[in-house]
């Protein structure tokens, strides 16, 4: 009846159910902000049931956002991605709950809106690919990457939501 805890899955017995406490960091990028889209894209994470554990207004600068998106910086879009994401205010937000990672890339859509779902973030407000609304990490690993680089430790906040027995069972 040993149990371990690796970061994003818990392992009880011969069950293996993903950890609750696995953490993504999503942002709303400066066209929703410029847009009024922040509480709109807020609540469909609130209302799926995911906790939100660090928030904040953010005016990235260069450097953040190229350390943020270091993996493109041989793509052809990279300087356009820098200066867009430095051009204007990020809601900053670390997300919280079973599956997040996977699960917020599914609320998000497709990277271009044009191959979004209708009913995800991106299809229903975005049109450009470079204008596409939202970031959410793409894996747990770099999840852990982008929580540390946007947050510093005490930015974030561990709480009980009240209603979590209704949420999960
Ligand atoms: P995602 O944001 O879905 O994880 P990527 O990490 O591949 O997608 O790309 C990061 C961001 O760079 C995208 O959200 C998008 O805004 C921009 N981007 C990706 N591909 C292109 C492209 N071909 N042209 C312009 N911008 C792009």
């Amino acid at each position: 009846n040993q149990i371990s805890v690796q970061p994003s899955q818990l392992r009880l017995g011969k069950f293996l159910v993903m950890n609750r406490r696995e953490r993504t960091f999503t942002a709303i990028k400066p066209d929703a902000v410029h847009r009024g889209l922040v509480g709109e894209i807020i609540s469909i994470f609130e209302r799926k049931g995911y906790k939100l554990v660090g928030l904040k207004l953010v005016l990235p600068d260069r450097k953040l956002a190229e350390n943020h998106y270091s993996e493109l910086r041989d793509k052809p879009f990279f300087p356009d991605l820098v200066d867009f994401i430095s051009s204007g205010p990020v809601v900053a937000m670390c997300w919280e709950g079973k599956d997040v990672v996977r699960t917020a890339r599914k609320l998000l859509g497709a990277t271009n809106p044009l191959e979004s779902e209708p009913g995800t973030i991106r299809g229903r407000y975005g049109i450009d690919i470079g204008r596409n609304v939202v970031h959410s990490s793409d894996a747990v690993t770099t999840a852990e990457r982008e929580i540390q680089l946007w947050f510093t430790e005490h930015e974030l906040v561990d709480w009980d939501p009240a209603v979590a027995r209704w949420v999960y069972e």
